[in-house]
């Protein structure tokens, strides 16, 4: 019988009998979840988890990253349990969703809340890298359907967003498809006149030029078969408008000096065809000075491999030709979610995102505000122990059982972060946002609900401190707290109130 996650399913690329009875239930489970519950767009909500699920199955992704992407709205909008997740679906599903829903509570309010995203992104993506991957297609899609966001204010503030955290770090993961379409959907909410500009330009440019192109190409592949490459296919690409942008603005405004509007992206067998297409191609069009890269040799930052060279053709058409193979084409698209599927089935390997994770970490000390030269303590240990291990071959390790296992990240309701040692309390945060939030504390909501002072934080809760004039600290606080600053602080508020003598 047709379900609606049938065409889940044909977009995996092996798929069990287990998997498809398991994504179906969880299908079933998020519709009953979320019942008449519509989006913005007044479709029924359940078009939202299935969208992501979709697209998170075309890359190629596994099941359990699926099946949380189906469920990953259920605890937040409606009233299913993390208890009720993991009891259907494991405790796998369960850390995923309840990442996800952490990171759902986190918006964008200007350069320091930038800084905790990402810091918070770090957090989850060091645990579990599948949580940023579905974070990405949740976004996506949101970006997708943002036409129906009322008012414009608040379009405004999802797409800034989106350019500000997520842009650079589907850049930073190599999802070059993710990167591209978000930060054109964001730019065209942000800066509508120009998009629409820039858009006419480069539509009536690839006009112009599309029909000389198409005959270049075929000139080019006859060449190549001759020359005994026989497994290869092209494809065309246009510049994004946002890159477009970001390029034109960089030659003030002379659009004649983008070379990379058009590019032509061969795909071969292996390396060694590679640099023997990119001979073929210098001897049948003059390339451009200068304009030759090899990412084969030196991969960008991100992973990014390819060869690039830029060529004036026959009929005058400036393109850029990028020489890579399958594996490679498949890394450009989707960094690293590809590394999922289609060659290591499963599960990304351990030492690959201890590497992902790694290279993550010297691209986030920009984002630190400039005014502050201290960074805060979890990044300076974090960057000793890069120093420390600089094989990182173990660095996943060391990142969870030396480092995450003894800092937990707790938040305030306004998404920031409070960085604390395990096994930390109310009072600590309360201590660590301010004295005066700890002098004058007379109670705790975690997560919303009352708690007290004793109560030990985890990670990922928000902490909300209730605060009145009259309240001090006493004693027993002292046993409470576990930060030497918090203690630290207490002693000296018991001091000034002459309760505690100092010996
Ligand atoms: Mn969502």
């Amino acid at each position: 019988m047709a379900h609606p996650t049938d065409s889940i399913i044909a977009a995996m690329q092996t798929v069990t009998t287990e998997d498809k009875e398991v994504i179906r239930r969880a299908y079933d489970f998020a519709e009953r979840a979320h019942g008449e519950e519509k989006r913005k767009s007044g479709e029924p909500y359940i078009v939202h988890p299935h969208a992501i699920a979709t697209y998170l199955a075309t890359i190629g992704m596994d099941r359990d990253t699926i099946v949380a992407g189906i469920l990953h709205d259920t605890t937040e909008d409606t009233h299913v349990s993390l208890d009720e997740i993991e009891k259907e679906f494991g405790v796998t599903i369960r850390f995923l969703v309840d990442s996800l829903t952490k990171l759902s509570r986190l918006r964008y309010a200007g350069l320091e809340r930038h800084v905790e995203s990402l810091r918070h992104l770090l957090v989850a993506t060091a645990s579990d890298i599948r949580v940023i991957i579905i974070k990405m297609a949740d976004r996506l899609h949101n970006m997708r359907t943002i036409e129906f966001v009322e008012p414009l204010e608040k379009r405004e503030r999802i797409a800034r967003d989106t350019m500000e955290v997520y842009v650079p770090i589907a850049e930073r993961l190599g999802m070059g498809n993710i990167k591209a379409e978000l930060e054109d959907l964001a730019f065209s909410v942000l800066e509508p006149a120009r998009y629409e500009d820039l858009t006419i330009t480069i539509k009536e440019t690839t006009e112009e030029f599309n029909d000389k192109l198409e005959e270049d190409i075929r000139d080019l592949k006859r060449l190549l078969a001759e020359n005994g490459i026989r497994t290869f296919r092209t494809e065309f690409r246009v510049k994004g408008v946002h890159s477009f942008a970001q390029k034109t603005a960089k030659y003030d405004g002379d659009i004649s000096q983008v070379y990379d509007l058009f590019a032509l992206r061969v795909v071969v067998k292996n390396t060694e065809e590679c640099y023997r297409v990119l001979g073929i191609v210098h001897g049948l069009w003059r390339p451009i000075p200068g304009k030759v890269k090899d990412y084969l040799a030196f991969p960008k930052p991100n992973g990014y491999r390819s060869l690039h060279t830029t060529v004036i053709t026959h009929r005058g058409v400036t393109v850029e030709l990028q020489i890579r193979t399958e594996e490679m084409h498949q890394d450009a698209q989707f960094g690293v979610a590809s590394h999922f599927g289609y060659k290591n089935r499963g599960f990304i390997k351990s030492n690959e995102t201890a590497s992902w994770i790694y290279s993550l970490i010297p691209s986030l000390k920009k984002y630190l505000p400039g005014n502050s030269t201290q960074s805060p303590r979890w990044l300076q240990e974090l960057s000793a122990a890069e120093r420390e291990h600089p094989d990182y071959e173990n660095f996943e390790d060391i990142l969870k059982k030396d480092f995450f296992a003894e800092r937990i990240f707790a938040f305030t309701p306004k998404g920031d972060v409070i960085d604390l040692p395990r096994d930390a309390t109310p009072i600590d945060f309360a201590y660590n946002i301010h004295s005066d939030v700890g002098d004058t504390m007379n109670g705790a909501k975690v997560n919303g609900k009352l708690v007290s002072l004793d109560t030990t934080l985890r990670n990922g809760d928000v902490v909300e401190i209730t605060m009145s004039k009259n309240s001090h600290p006493n004693k027993k606080w002292l046993d409470i707290a576990k930060t030497v600053s918090a203690k630290a602080q207490i002693r000296a508020a018991l001091r000034r109130s002459g309760t505690f003598e100092s010996n």
